[in-house]
């Protein structure tokens, strides 16, 4: 690499003085790292350590830093065209990242829009869902309906379908729009649907549904917000329930999606399709923002037969030819089916490996489902404090709130995760009762 300069040094005095950092303060400003390169699974410190990454860069970075086809695809769309306005002009690598998601989604969906980033990727979905019914004749469909424990983004109607309780409602007020929750998911991954949570979908659905245009959920793992997975059947129960009631079902697959929890997309594992279907993060494979909101032929004519008569959205970005170059070269590489076999090892190592963390009574529950590995604690944990011994044990690893996890890259080798682990185990046994109860706000 020609350019790659690894003696850059780093300003911290000016970050820490005019730089916002996510969910952080101006004036207590809490420790950054520097990276001056990454490549593979590591991550390079400005004073030469080096980390493993255990995050992927908030669950982007599935195929590992500065992989040689995701460069190449890049450096070649950079000299040809970085980026051209979307209104009355096209490109073929928007066309060519749209047809693979065509191709590797639900049947039904069809119509692509493109995003810059997962939040306006939300944004799209809800317009889409509220146009869709102005079209249909329902116009007295527009409210939307989810579940508690949720994360869909930060932007303001996003948020309006975030958890209620504690977060960004609390804070903003009467501007968040009050949208109807239901209880989160208590069915467990792999166990069929309970009473509980059958009734109260059902409860739901015959209270609200005249109000409601659409419900949004996070497929099978519910991320930033809990860090959890339910049940398939509470998905298939959610489809049927939509059908029933004429309710529009968006998924919300920006942090599930492209292989992370074992199958391609989480909904697959209840074989049900979305009306609508949001994708980000990983669809670059991490390299630069890109998200897309999908919808089926019926929701698209139903959008167009609005008294607008058009979709209400249009960024400036849109379609970027720089990141659909690398959405594309992202998605053939997952297109081989490499992931599968890698996400499945990661899985049995995860498996293997954290349950050992149970015997500390500071533990509340470990989860693993794909390559995702959660150790709960009883209560919230310092992520300064651990962030901190987590880069003296070699790793890169961030918990939040009561969470000490990993969504490693599927690349990530049989020893790379075993010192992700350990990490995970030596952490999880030196955290104390915590008398102050600490919290941390959503997933900064
Ligand atoms: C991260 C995330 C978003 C928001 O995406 P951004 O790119 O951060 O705006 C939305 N939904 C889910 C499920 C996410 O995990």
């Amino acid at each position: 690499m020609a350019f790659l300069d690894t003696n850059t040094t780093i300003d911290f005095a000016f970050d820490a003085q005019h730089i916002w950092h996510p969910y952080t303060s101006m004036t207590q400003s809490l420790p950054v790292y520097g990276v001056v390169s990454a490549q593979g699974c590591e991550l390079t410190l400005d004073n030469g350590k080096v980390l493993i990454d255990g995050t992927s860069s908030w669950w982007s970075c599935v195929h590992g830093y500065s992989h040689p086809t995701i460069l190449a695809a890049m450096q070649k769309q950079l000299s040809q065209l970085s980026h051209v306005m979307f209104g009355g002009i096209t490109h073929q690598p928007a066309i060519e990242t749209s047809k693979r998601l065509v191709q590797m989604t639900s049947d039904n969906l069809t119509k692509v829009f493109l995003a810059d980033s997962g939040s306006i990727a939300v944004e799209v979905a809800l317009k889409m869902a509220l146009q869709y019914w102005q079209g249909r004749s329902k116009p007295q469909k527009q409210r939307i309906m989810t579940v508690k424990s949720g994360y869909h983004g930060d932007t303001f109607a996003a948020m309006s379908v975030c958890d209620p309780d504690g977060g960004m409602h609390t804070m903003f007020g009467n501007n968040v729009t009050k949208q109807v929750f239901i209880p989160a998911p208590t069915s467990k991954f792999d166990e069929p649907l309970n009473q509980i949570d059958n009734d109260a979908l059902e409860t739901a659905f015959t209270q609200y549904h005249q109000d409601i245009a659409a419900v949004i959920i996070e497929p099978i793992m519910q991320g930033a917000g809990a860090m959890r997975f339910y049940s398939a059947a509470y998905l298939t129960k959610l489809r049927q329930l939509c059908d029933q009631y004429d309710v529009l079902l968006i998924l919300d697959e920006i942090a599930t999606g492209f292989g992370r929890t074992g199958t391609l997309f989480a909904y697959e594992h209840a074989n049900i399709e979305a009306d609508i279907l949001c994708v980000g993060k990983a669809l670059t494979g991490g390299y630069i923002s890109l998200a897309a909101t999908l919808c089926s032929d019926e929701v698209a004519s139903g959008i167009s037969d609005s008294p607008a008569g058009v979709f209400m959205h249009g960024p400036t970005f849109m379609g970027n030819p720089l990141a659909c170059a690398a959405a594309t070269a992202s998605l053939d590489l997952l297109l081989t089916g490499e992931w599968i076999q890698q996400v499945k090892d990661i899985e049995t190592h995860l498996l293997h490996t954290l349950p050992a963390a149970m015997k500390s009574t500071q533990v509340k529950d470990v989860r693993v489902l794909g390559s995702v590995g959660v150790i709960e604690m009883r209560s919230s944990v310092n992520t300064a404090t651990l962030q901190k011994a987590f880069v003296e044990l070699g790793v890169w690893v961030r918990p939040f709130s009561r969470y000490i996890y990993i969504m490693p890259p599927y690349t990530i080798t049989e020893e790379q995760l075993t010192r992700l682990t350990s990490a995970m185990l030596v952490v999880a046994d030196t955290i104390v009762p915590n008398k102050n109860n600490q919290t941390l706000i959503s997933h900064g």
